[in-house]
């Protein structure tokens, strides 16, 4: 068959999305992007820059992140570790609880890190010991950086504490929600699409992790009673067991326990609202994190609900786990998986790599047309692929869509090369506003003025803008795009993408006080609001209630 000039143009600007993993990245992710039609990035053959989303288990250099194009999305944003060491978290609640009042920081476990705070926590130990009447807690001893539950030990006797590293030692929740006798704690997995402005999204599925010995406080070297990490409990002797009321193996979906509170009458919606407002606080936490365009991190958040249906974070994990042990794990990871393909928003536009990568090298292959994947037109409504070309009934239809595209590509180039016509020396200003993104910063007197009565000095303004200290690779860090994360009709983040919901901006003073950096004063102001209309319409009688379900 005769290829057209036109044919061979659509093949040049229509290729496959390119994926990039780096070692030891679970295969899940490999499998769910070559479903999509994507293909695999090969260092040899084809240009570095020609791909559009790189995965990895570790994080990104920061020049990685300052020679981001605008068709790339990394998965890690700079310094995400800053919530998931378990030390760092317990840093930032404490002073947030400390700033912003105990009422709304009260969601996560006493802790203290050790051995710096040692004589603090001889002091609490202490003074629990000698109240009389009080029982005395139970603690957790958790390295803070191992996971999976290694080297976690629980005591209530200080003369059980031992350890030879850093950790932080936590008040044992020792009043567990338990289904038929079994402890269980909730995976949620959380998609920040950008740090500024905080976008945040939750996936509503999600894993429920039970452990498979029944809960008992009388022995606590039980790790199979718990832990509810399923690394432990795979390898414990009740795994594959049926166990009455929960079934074999150690894994619910998030829709099946919804179903069953409330069939006892418990409120989910609201036990998700409060596990939402604990997502949107903790995250609150660790902003300003230093500016980075086109990355996006996603976060294992472990909640575990006491009898009192209270939601405590226990902490936030990096990498998720995204190993396939059961087919539950197979349901909910792999779909997680495509909609966070879909959350990036792929466009039409990041096919057009090769057009825009400076300094292409010459000779070098890149990803053929005929190598384009099936699913790839599934990636983006609108993205026109092989598939869709195929099925037109002549080239002359595309023609439209092509010259669309090439007027795009255009339209990039010229405001590039613009830009730099305009702009010819750079101050430091102008680099630093062009780095961030964003609109003119006022200055200070500006500022002052603009300032409404009463909200005073933010200290996490004035922190943020020492993150953003020029180095010397940003001048190459252009964006030519907008953020991908936002709706193109109405420039604001898309409210539900799949299974991913958005929870931050939940309202519009939400979104206008994490444009410009974030204003976490008038944040948690809007998050007191909303957490007072939160309130239950209806007192729940939950003793009643905890009977039923640790009966059934
Ligand atoms: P790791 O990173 O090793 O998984 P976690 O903090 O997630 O450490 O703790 C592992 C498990 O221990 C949790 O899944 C939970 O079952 C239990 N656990 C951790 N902290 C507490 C706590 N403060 N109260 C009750 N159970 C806890």
């Amino acid at each position: 068959m005769e290829v057209m000039a036109d044919d061979y143009d659509t093949r040049e600007l229509l290729r496959p999305l390119v994926f990039r993993l780096h070692e030891n990245v679970p295969e899940i992710v490999r499998e769910v992007l070559l479903e999509r039609g994507w293909t695999e990035f090969d260092k040899e053959e084809q240009d570095d820059a020609d791909w559009n989303l790189y995965w990895r288990n570790s994080p990104f250099r920061m020049t990685d992140h300052h020679s981001i194009k605008p068709w790339q999305r990394l998965n890690h944003y700079p310094e995400a570790v800053r919530i998931t060491r378990k030390d760092y978290l317990a840093r930032h609640l404490k002073r947030m609880k400390g700033a912003y009042g105990s009422a709304l920081y009260e969601f996560s476990p006493v802790a203290f890190i050790m051995p710096n705070d040692y004589v603090k926590f001889i002091a609490e130990y202490s003074k629990e010991r000698q109240s009389i009447g009080r029982r005395p807690s139970y603690w957790i001893c958790k390295p803070v950086d191992l996971s999976r539950g290694r080297g976690i030990l629980i005591f209530q006797d200080i003369k059980d504490l031992v350890y030879d590293c850093t950790v932080i030692v936590q008040k044992y929740i020792s009043n567990p929600l338990l289904i038929s006798g079994y402890k269980l704690d909730l995976r949620l997995y959380v998609c920040v699409t950008s740090f500024c402005p905080l976008t945040i999204y939750t996936y509503e599925e999600g894993l429920v992790r039970f452990a498979t010995e029944k809960f008992d406080l009388g022995s606590l070297d039980n790790i199979c009673a718990h832990l509810t990490n399923t690394s432990i409990n795979k390898c414990g002797a009740s795994y594959e067991k049926y166990k009455e009321g929960i079934g074999c193996g150690c894994k619910w979906t998030f829709s099946k326990f919804r179903s069953y509170l409330r069939i006892f009458g418990i409120d989910d919606v609201l036990l998700w609202q409060k596990i939402n407002n604990i997502v949107i606080l903790t995250l609150l936490a660790v902003t300003p994190l230093p500016v980075a365009s086109n990355c996006f991190e996603l976060f294992g958040f472990d909640i575990l609900i006491d009898d009192k249906f209270k939601p405590w974070l226990l902490e936030v994990n990096y990498n998720p786990g995204l190993c396939l042990d059961c087919s539950i794990d197979d349901t909910v990871k792999r779909k997680l998986l495509h909609d966070i393909v879909e959350l990036l928003n792929y466009k039409q536009i990041d096919t057009f790599r090769r057009n825009q990568v400076a300094g292409t090298k010459t000779g070098r292959r890149r990803v053929p047309w005929s190598t384009a994947g099936q699913g790839a037109a599934e990636e983006a409504p609108g993205l026109l692929t092989r598939r869709k070309v195929a099925k037109c009934p002549s080239a002359s239809s595309v023609q439209p869509a092509l010259q669309a595209a090439r007027e795009s590509i255009r339209k990039v180039a010229t405001l590039t090369k613009k830009s730099a016509r305009v702009h010819p020396r750079k101050t430091l200003t102008s680099q630093l506003r062009e780095r961030m993104n964003m609109p003119k910063i006022p200055s200070q007197a500006e500022a002052k003025n603009k300032q409404l009565p009463g909200t005073g000095h933010s200290p996490h303004k004035s922190a943020q803008l020492n993150h953003w200290l020029p180095t010397p690779n940003f001048c190459n860090y252009k964006l030519t795009t907008r953020p991908y994360f936002l709706s193109d009709k109405d420039q604001r983040p898309i409210p539900r993408v799949g299974g991913f919901v958005l929870i931050f901006p939940f309202n519009e003073a939400a979104l206008q006080a994490s444009r410009d950096g974030t204003d976490v004063k008038s944040i948690i102001k809007e998050i007191k609001k909303l957490v007072s209309k939160q309130l239950p319409s209806k007192e729940q009688n939950t003793k009643k209630r905890v009977g039923y379900l640790t009966s059934v």
